[in-house]
């Protein structure tokens, strides 16, 4: 279970995140949809602590990502610690950040291997099961910049899924893909959800999201608007500044 307790984030007078309490449970896939700058990719990098906020905590399985409790106090953790930490937690970025230099293979095999998990011909072994899963056996020699975006992306998620992650953050993994290399990508996210992984998943594809989410979280201005079922929060949105967002992406 991924919890977020009370988030705060700002950046010098900005305020980005402004009260946000989420739970997302084993197994469950949540759809965050929200307007441009209204601090999405943020919560999620919160929830990994690559940014720490200023009020509020994260936990993952009950344990504080970034922080340990002192008194009445949270103090960060060593570097080493939260990268530990952070090895738990797969992210999928919009730009794939795959290591141009490793083959397809590599990228896939280098964490498990970096993290003393798995000794280099188990870490490749296990590159290849993953790279069949999303559908590239057959381009493990191959170096990113000779993929294709969509390619690119499905590695990357192999990469997600090669330290066994118990939750994977997409932070909109289509949006740098050109139209007809989306659909690739998303129906490996749906086998993912249907195999039990614990998703949450930033995205612009509405009907996507109808399919694949339990739970739709609408963020506006650093603040859950509303959330639920998709069949509520999209079909029948209760807030107004919901509706407005409906209308101008559908
Ligand atoms: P988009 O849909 O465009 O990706 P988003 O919902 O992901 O938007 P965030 O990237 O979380 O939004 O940004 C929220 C707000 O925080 C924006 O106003 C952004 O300009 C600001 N912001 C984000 N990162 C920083 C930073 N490192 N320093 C200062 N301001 C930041
Ligand atoms: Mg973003």
């Amino acid at each position: 279970t991924v919890e977020v307790h009370d988030v705060h984030k700002w950046y010098g007078t900005h305020r980005v995140l402004d009260g946000v309490d989420l739970r997302v449970r084993p197994g469950e896939v949540t759809v965050i949809l929200g307007p441009s700058g209204s601090g999405k990719s943020t919560l999620l990098r919160v929830i990994n602590h690559l940014e720490k906020p200023e009020i509020g905590h994260v936990s993952i399985n009950g344990e504080l990502i970034g922080v340990r409790r002192q008194g009445e106090r949270l103090k960060e953790l060593s570097e080493r610690a939260i990268l530990t930490q952070r090895s738990r937690i797969g992210f999928v970025f919009q730009n794939f950040n795959l290591f141009p230099h490793l083959t397809v293979l590599d990228n896939v095999a280098a964490a498990p291997v970096a993290t003393g998990k798995l000794g280099k011909p188990e870490a490749q072994e296990l590159a290849r099961e993953l790279l069949g899963r999303v559908g590239l056996a057959d381009r493990t020699g191959a170096y990113p910049r000779q993929l294709s975006g969509g390619q690119q992306q499905r590695v990357a998620i192999a990469r997600a899924l090669a330290l066994r992650p118990g939750v994977i953050l997409f932070d909109e993994p289509t949006s740098a893909l050109d139209p007809e290399l989306v659909g690739e990508v998303l129906a490996v996210i749906k086998d993912l959800a249907s195999s039990g992984t614990t998703l949450v998943i930033v995205t612009h594809e509405i009907g996507f999201a109808r399919e694949i989410a339990d739970r739709v979280v609408f963020i506006d201005g650093g603040r859950i608007v509303e959330q639920g079922p998709p069949s509520e929060v999209l079909d029948k949105p209760r807030h107004e500044r919901t509706r407005d967002f409906l209308s101008k992406v559908l």
